[in-house]
């Protein structure tokens, strides 16, 4: 049973683990590297848990910015009646 080499596409032994041809290493980068792929794995995680967090303080914020526009159109409605008052 051969596969193709994942460089230069020539038949090769399935279990080899390097072409003999390009010396180019057939493993999974994966299992090559486990740390550096653990590691990406984590700093993925960490990025979608960034954004979900981000998510959930923006539609906060939106929430306090618009109770803070309740806010200012209390305070622009009150002054509107100040202002008649001293208009008076
Ligand atoms: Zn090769």
């Amino acid at each position: 049973m051969t596969k193709k080499c994942r460089s230069c596409r020539i038949d090769i032994d399935a279990k080899a683990r390097i072409c003999p041809n390009c010396r180019t290493d057939q493993r999974n980068w994966f299992v090559r590297h486990p740390v550096a792929a653990s590691i990406l794995v984590l700093i993925i995680f960490g990025l979608i848990g960034m954004v979900i967090v981000g998510m959930n303080s923006g539609s906060s914020n939106q929430v306090q910015t618009y109770s803070g526009g309740g806010g200012n159109s209390f305070i622009q409605e009150h002054m509107g009646h100040a202002l008649q008052h001293l208009r008076l």
